[in-house]
């Protein structure tokens, strides 16, 4: 047989999900040495992942990596199977018989769970539902925010968090010119919610927004930041902390909130964002509705760096109907592919998935928050796929196969097959181009079709 990776014996490769880390994998295959085919899955008729669906529709900036997403589709090498599942539709066996290697990017579609009693009260979300919501996510179209109350509470101090609070603080004319959902838009506009309290387990130096995401907490047209002078004591520890130069952001984020805290409050807003530190959540309280929080008071222990927040017994209640669970997101296992369920990942060697006793299972590769945890911008998955394409490519003599692989042609027969409707770039810009006339009317960047039918009927 050819050697793999020449035109006469092109490496096919699928990848599952068409997230950041799935385009910066096709990139980094295409740009390879070795002459490739490259499928990406995805379950959604749209692809993009969280640049679609997580990035918050206020931050259009962020969604310009789409624009390098679209050149690398251009590649005659690149393909897109949308609005096809893995592990439903198409089996990872079939995918392994079909390609030669098989990279996972589906991502962190999950939550971590606070493990509280009361968690799952009416009233009680996950940020991620909230997210989707927002962002007209299929998933999420359908759920009911009850935003009738005074206060929201969002647990968490990471930048989905910073997303969350921000949403609910801003005014309609601050999200009406985004791409925000129309449904979202509609619901907040009857927001009664004047108080959002953004609580971390840790101190005002451990707090992980990135400045930039913070910063914009001063500038915001009827809500006014507030933090507590007498909150930002900072122990021996977490002063080495914000001394170190690697620590940068952390000391930006933490002179924010000192900036925050010397601010004279501009009474005319109508609303004011607190952040508070050193709280945890143990129990929520309501009969079938969340009614109140109870909070123990923490104290930090441990060396610089790791510190870790510790309960004090002391505790305080906040009276709410509204809560956002925001403490970082988690994979979900695909089936016949190995899954660290402490972790919520793949099991992974620089990429090279691995089994339970740490030996690198043939074919299958993973990249982005699936390989690593959901952690870092939409950037850092470019070194995370590159690292792992490099190791595929060093593996491609043991990926040569015998048996003749088909790629795509066999997965189309399988979903022709079951009559499983799938889509490829081209349809997707159809949809694309739709939104963007749709939005065009309300001078928004586009108006989302939020359900699989509506983007399916565009595209006929
Ligand atoms: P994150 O940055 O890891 O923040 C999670 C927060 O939840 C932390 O404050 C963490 O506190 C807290 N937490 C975890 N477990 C907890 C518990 N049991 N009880 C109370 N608090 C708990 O996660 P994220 O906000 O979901 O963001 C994920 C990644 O996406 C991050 O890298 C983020 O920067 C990125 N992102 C970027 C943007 C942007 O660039 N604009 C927007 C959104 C997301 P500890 O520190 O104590 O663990």
């Amino acid at each position: 047989m050819t050697n793999l990776g020449t035109d006469q014996n092109p490496l096919l490769v699928a990848i599952v999900g068409s997230g950041p880390s799935g385009f910066y994998a096709a990139e980094a295959l295409i740009k390879s040495e070795v002459k490739v085919k490259v499928d990406v899955l995805e379950r959604l008729p749209s692809p993009f992942g969280l640049v679609r669906s997580g990035v918050a529709p206020d931050h259009q900036k962020l969604k310009q990596a789409i624009k390098l997403y679209e050149k690398i589709a251009e590649s005659t090498d690149f393909n897109l199977i949308a609005n096809v599942t893995v592990g439903t539709d198409i089996s990872v066996k079939e995918l392994r018989d079909a390609y030669h290697a098989i990279i996972f990017t589906c991502g962190a579609e999950s939550d971590r769970k606070l493990g509280v009693p009361g968690e799952d009260l009416k009233g009680s979300y996950t940020a991620t539902e909230f997210v989707g919501w927002y962002n007209g996510h299929p998933d999420y179209r359908d759920r009911e925010f009850d935003l009738s109350h005074d206060i929201a509470v969002i647990i968490g101090q990471g930048n989905v968090a910073a997303d969350v609070s921000r949403i609910l603080s801003k005014t309609i004319d601050e999200l009406k010119h985004t791409d925000i959902a129309q449904h979202a838009l509609d619901a907040l506009a009857e927001s009664k919610i004047k108080e959002i309290h953004v609580i971390g387990r840790r101190g005002p130096a451990q707090a992980k927004f990135t400045p930039k995401e913070l910063r914009e907490f001063g500038e915001l047209s009827d809500c006014e930041p507030v933090v507590l002078e007498q909150d930002l004591l900072l122990n021996p520890e977490s002063e080495k902390e914000l001394e170190e130069k690697s620590n940068i952001s952390s000391k930006k984020i933490y002179d924010l909130f000192c900036e925050f805290s010397k601010r004279e409050p501009d009474t005319a807003k109508s609303k004011k964002c607190f952040f508070s530190f050193l709280m945890s959540p143990k129990e929520l309280i309501g009969d079938t509705t969340l009614e109140r929080i109870i909070f123990e008071k923490n104290k930090l222990s441990g060396e610089s760096f790791k510190q870790s927040a510790r309960g004090t017994g002391e505790t305080i209640e906040l009276e709410t109907g509204i809560l956002f669970r925001s403490i970082g997101y988690r994979g979900i296992p695909v089936e016949g592919v190995p899954f660290n369920e402490s972790w919520g990942t793949i099991p992974n060697d620089k990429g090279r998935v691995t089994d339970s006793e740490n030996n690198v299972v043939d074919q299958l590769y993973t990249a982005g928050w699936i390989k690593r945890g959901p952690s870092g911008i939409i950037g850092t998955n470019r070194a995370c796929s590159v690292e792992t394409v490099e190791c595929l490519i060093q593996d491609l003599e043991k990926l040569n196969s015998s048996t003749k692989k088909s790629g795509a042609k066999a997965i189309y027969s399988k979903l022709d097959i079951k009559s499983i409707r799938h889509i490829n770039f081209e349809d997707w810009k159809k949809v694309d181009t739709s939104e963007i006339e749709l939005g065009e009317v309300k001078d928004k960047p586009r108006e989302k079709y939020t359900s699989i039918h509506e983007m399916l009927s565009v595209i006929k």
